[in-house]
């Protein structure tokens, strides 16, 4: 079977290569791999420190594509003979004002119920983990399980390794045949005909494709170089400074990310309001960041859904979507393109997982058991169906 995968962010290539692990050749067209939101960053792994109220089945989801990503690593490592820099580090989520410990409480309580490891530690036992901390923070919760990866590393290694399969240019036109997309026109006027087109472009637009509830929620974030000699962090920080979240994700080359703000604003240039803040607040919680020296700061849009959780389900016989990734969407690359190769491939999926995921809970009814459709059946989301009927805000 030939697929056509439209995007070659983090979960289009990795889309790619579980379905060329299944037997599958594939194409992947995009005109500039990997600078999309998968640029940006941080690679976060942290299903327990990012659980918030209300995100009902998406915790399990987080929860199952970090359980995965050991094996999603060794993988890429075996067919590559590269290892992504995945480090399985924890991460201290901490207070720095008291007002800030009741956040945490509830953090914790969460955490708890949902079956997540969370370790409640006093401000010394959090600064004998971590030393750089700022001597008056106010409590911290060490999560075990939640780890990080370079995100640049997954994309160099397998765009690396998909070289020969990229076409440099973008999709502009979806073609179809009585309803069923067949072939993909790019900007040159070049057509690749598929057996099946996998649409993971992020934010991007392709001619004949559906209205999609997505918006841009961009977000401005820092790579800083760690000053000299021992490296200032090991753990993950997660900070709420007076409410506001900012977190610091150490490198073992002694480089830190410090992010990220949420804006949705449309404006795609980085903010120096928001860059301002971080930085204070960052300030605040390890005072030594002042000592790094700056290596780069971008801002780059996530794909965000009105719940989100991902768009990943069938559109027609030719056609599967997966988008919408949100602010999880390198925590769910393994779950994402394994869920995404079972569709194209009409491989019975874990039911209740596509189901919350498919494009068509957004329709207004429910969404049907996507365990129970296969290529043979009608399209199982009407496109006329998908656009928006309700958009949240997040905090
Ligand atoms: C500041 C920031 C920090 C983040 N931190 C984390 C984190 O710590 N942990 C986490 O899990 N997630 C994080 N995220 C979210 C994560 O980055 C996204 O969910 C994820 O990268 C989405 O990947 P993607 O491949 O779907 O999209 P993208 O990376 O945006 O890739 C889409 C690709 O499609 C291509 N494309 C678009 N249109 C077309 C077209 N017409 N034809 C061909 N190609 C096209 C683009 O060029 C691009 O390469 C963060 C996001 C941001 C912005």
């Amino acid at each position: 079977m030939h697929v056509a995968i439209i995007g070659a962010g983090i979960i289009g290539l990795s889309t790619a290569f579980e379905l060329r692990s299944r037997g599958c050749e594939v194409t992947v067209i995009d005109p500039d791999p990997g600078q999309g939101a998968s640029r940006a960053a941080a690679g976060m792994l942290a299903p327990a420190a990012e659980t918030t109220w209300g995100h009902g089945i998406l915790h399990e989801l987080l929860g199952a594509s970090n359980q995965a990503y050991p094996d999603f690593v060794q993988r890429i490592e075996q067919a590559t003979g590269r290892r992504p820099d995945y480090l399985q580090n924890a991460t201290l989520v901490v207070a720095a004002e008291p007002a800030d410990r009741d956040a945490l409480h509830e953090l914790v309580q969460l955490q708890t119920s949902l079956g997540f490891s969370a370790q409640t530690l006093l401000p010394s036992a959090a600064r004998r983990l971590e030393p750089a901390l700022a001597s008056n923070i106010a409590g911290a919760v060490r999560c075990a399980g939640d780890h990080q990866i370079d995100p640049r590393s997954v994309v160099a290694i397998l765009a690396g390794h998909l070289d020969a399969q990229l076409v440099r240019e973008p999709a502009v036109e979806l073609l179809q045949r009585a309803g069923t997309t067949h072939a993909v026109r790019t900007g040159s006027g070049r057509i690749i005909e598929a057996d099946q087109v996998v649409l993971a472009a992020g934010l991007g637009t392709v001619a004949g494709t559906p209205e999609l509830p997505l918006r841009p929620v961009y977000g401005d974030i820092f790579r800083l170089q760690g000053p000299a000699g021992p490296r200032l962090l090991t753990h993950t920080v997660r900070g709420i400074v007076r409410r506001d979240p900012v977190y610091l994700v150490p490198r073992a080359d002694g480089s830190l990310v410090l992010g990220a703000s949420s804006r949705e604003d449309g404006n795609e240039a980085v903010n120096i309001g928001q860059m301002h803040k971080l930085l204070d607040n960052a300030r605040r919680l390890v005072p030594g960041i002042v000592d790094c020296s700056l290596n780069e700061v971008i801002a780059r849009a996530r794909p965000g859904t009105p719940d989100d959780r991902p768009l990943i389900g069938r559109l027609d016989d030719g056609m599967v979507l997966s988008t919408g990734y949100s602010r999880h969407g390198v925590l769910l690359t393994p779950f994402g393109s394994s869920l995404t190769a079972d569709l194209v491939l009409s491989q019975p999926p874990h039911a209740e997982h596509a189901r919350a995921v498919d494009p068509a809970r957004f329709s207004g009814g429910s969404a049907p058991d996507p365990a129970g459709l296969s290529r043979a059946e009608p399209s199982r989301t009407d496109p006329s169906r998908l656009a928006p009927t309700r958009m949240e805000l997040h905090p």
